[in-house]
């Protein structure tokens, strides 16, 4: 439900894994309808991003590669360092592909913006993005999002991929830290 403390008590689940398969159902219908003929590459950020594009990959309806890319993240804590580093880089070569980036959150935006202006210059056919959280009011950066799962306040959450310290990412829903 969503204003009990689940399996982890110190964490409150806002966004209950069934509405998430519905968002993630809801997304794939939208990229096999706007794709329809075509294939895509989705890259996924990791690591927050396993689990939506394991599920998000299993929903689409039109030939899809998937691949995955790293970059430094926030370490230990809950404040953006404002570098971005690719630690990881993709393997498929996207010259000439449709490419949809799959990312867990967007927050101030300067991940995606920076990757973006990475993958671009490798010469898509077309480049979007999907994301499965969107927090609008933390945007510093402008972060064009083809498909948002659910907008969000400005508050950290854990879960389906995302982490505090690397613990919780295993949850099936989405959830605020507690007290
Ligand atoms: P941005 O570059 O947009 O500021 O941040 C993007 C990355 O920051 C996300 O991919 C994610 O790793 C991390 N991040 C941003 N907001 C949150 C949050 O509320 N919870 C967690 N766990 N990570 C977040």
């Amino acid at each position: 439900c969503g204003s009990c403390y689940h399996r982890f008590a110190m964490v409150k689940a806002f966004i209950q894994a069934g509405e998430i398969q519905d968002v993630c159902a809801r997304i794939a219908r939208e990229i096999s309808d706007d794709y329809r003929g075509e294939s895509v590459v989705l890259i996924a950020v990791l690591k927050g991003s396993y689990q939506f594009i394991s599920d998000l990959s299993r929903l689409i309806e039109i030939p899809c590669e998937i691949d995955f890319v790293q970059v430094s993240s926030y370490g230990d804590g809950t404040e953006s360092t404002g570098v971005v580093r690719i630690k990881k880089d993709h393997d498929i070569n996207i010259e000439g592909r449709n490419v949809i980036i799959v990312e867990d959150i967007v927050d101030t935006g300067l991940t995606l913006k920076h990757l973006c202006e990475l993958l671009s210059t490798r010469r898509p056919k077309s480049l979007a993005v999907a994301s499965m959280l969107s927090k609008p009011e933390a945007r510093k950066h402008e972060a064009l999002i083809n498909y948002i799962g659910f907008e969000i306040q400005n508050q950290f959450v854990v879960g389906y991929g995302l982490d505090h310290a690397e613990k919780f990412r295993n949850l099936p829903y989405i959830a605020v830290l507690g007290e």
